[in-house]
């Protein structure tokens, strides 16, 4: 099906985007187009006017900060996941784009997109809701910033006003997680169906450790299962232990309590299973990782 008819209007400024959106009762940004194109043509999304940001200079940038790294909403999902800051200081990141879609996706797709879509089988959230980074808008009353967890409402609902836009983000160095630590590590692991799937489970985590080897702070969340789940039980399972068996499994039975898979019947409890079993590796690999970086 092709899109219904609607009016191009391109802006070159993050001011000229806002004019836009105040201007136009029924409109939509477009950055990648990679989620509003296919709601387009199959009639999800009919909007009049798309004010289309993909030519904003000062929104494509991935930056190295002291303790963060800077991610403009234009930058591209493998801009990102090659962009260095990104590979050595927030290396679940680079790994959880790695595995979304296709090149040609990850080459079109922007994290403004994403993260304004908020769809909860996207691999994106996950990751954000273990690193909490800072969203920045902008919007008729200039700019604010709001870390990931007030920002993300629920599935596809954000805290951005009609009239505002995402403009960037200020994401923590995983090192930075957990000052005291003696090494952090980290992952995201994805089951999906075929590789480039959405995904069926999509976990993050981070676990510090300290000088002994014991965990000193997990981060897990999981996505695709139902609402998108912290699973703090499960980080407090294996808080204080070497990560052996016993806290793994406690853990993996934590996770698969906490998750609420939206599909009911043998569907949901494979999902649900699923959730456990990619939650003990997510957090096997973060620890290894945290050992040979002490
Ligand atoms: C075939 C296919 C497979 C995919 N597989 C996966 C996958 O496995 N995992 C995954 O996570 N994702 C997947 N995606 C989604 C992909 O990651 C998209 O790139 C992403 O969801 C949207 O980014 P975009 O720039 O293309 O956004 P667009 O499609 O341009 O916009 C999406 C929405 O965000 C709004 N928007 C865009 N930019 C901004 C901004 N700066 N501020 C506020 N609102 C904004 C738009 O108005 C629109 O409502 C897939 C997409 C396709 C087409």
């Amino acid at each position: 099906m092709y899109p219904s008819k609607f009016e191009h209007v391109p802006v070159q400024s993050i001011d000229d985007a806002i004019t836009a959106l105040k201007e136009y009762d029924d409109a939509e940004l477009i950055a990648g187009g990679q989620s509003l194109v296919p709601l387009q043509k199959t009639r999800f999304a009919s909007p009049d006017h798309l004010i289309d940001i993909g030519n904003i200079d000062e929104l494509q940038y991935v930056e190295a900060e002291d303790d963060a790294v800077r991610v403009g909403a234009l930058a591209t999902h493998t801009e990102i996941q090659q962009a260095p800051p990104i590979r050595d200081h927030v290396h679940l990141f680079s790994e959880c784009i790695s595995q979304i879609a296709d090149w040609p996706v990850r080459n079109q797709g922007t994290f403004g997109g994403t993260i304004a879509e908020a769809d909860p089988s996207g691999d994106y959230l996950p990751v954000m809701q273990v690193l909490n980074p800072d969203i920045e808008l902008a919007g008729p009353e200039g700019e604010r910033m709001v870390p990931f967890d007030e920002f993300y409402i629920g599935m596809f609902t954000v805290d951005m006003a009609e009239t505002e836009l995402v403009i960037g983000a200020r994401i923590p160095k995983i090192e930075t997680a957990v000052p005291d630590a003696a090494a952090v590590g980290s992952t995201y692991k994805k089951h999906a169906e075929r590789s480039g799937d959405y995904a069926l489970v999509g976990i993050a985590a981070i676990v510090a450790i300290d000088a002994d080897g014991m965990v000193a702070d997990a981060k897990l969340s999981v996505g695709a299962v139902g609402p998108l789940t912290r699973a703090t039980e499960a980080e407090a399972a294996v808080e204080g232990t070497e990560l052996d068996e016993n806290a793994l499994n406690e853990a993996a039975a934590a996770v698969r309590e906490a998750v609420l898979p939206d599909e009911e019947g043998p569907e949901g409890e494979y999902k649900e299973a699923m959730a456990g079993e990619f939650a003990e590796r997510a957090l096997q690999t973060a620890y290894e990782r945290a050992t040979e970086n002490l």
